[in-house]
């Protein structure tokens, strides 16, 4: 994997239930990273060389879901972007 980019896990587990998917009963629900833990690490890996993250998680949209309206992924990709990165997915 080049140095200049890197994966960040930014949730963990699913809340939708599709029939086809086992990720719900081996994950369980969504559970979100703190927005400043996940900040951090950006900081860090920006400070290690990297110059593109990839945000990862099972339902990347639904990150920091509080409810069916409430959702904290615009909210993450804004912090992100003000941080001098050349690409953020
Ligand atoms: S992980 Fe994806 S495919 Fe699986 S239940 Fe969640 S949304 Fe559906």
């Amino acid at each position: 994997m080049p140095r200049h980019y890197a994966y960040l896990k930014i949730s963990e587990g699913c809340n939708n239930r599709c029939r086809f998917c086992i990720i719900p009963s081996m994950r369980g629900n969504l559970v979100s990273c703190d927005i400043g833990d996940v900040m951090a690490e950006v900081e860090r890996l920006k400070n290690a060389g990297v110059r593109e993250i990839l945000n990862i998680s099972q339902d990347t949209s639904a990150y920091g879901m509080v409810n069916r309206f409430q959702y904290a992924s615009p909210k993450i990709l804004k912090s992100m972007k003000r941080r001098p990165l050349q690409r953020i997915i």
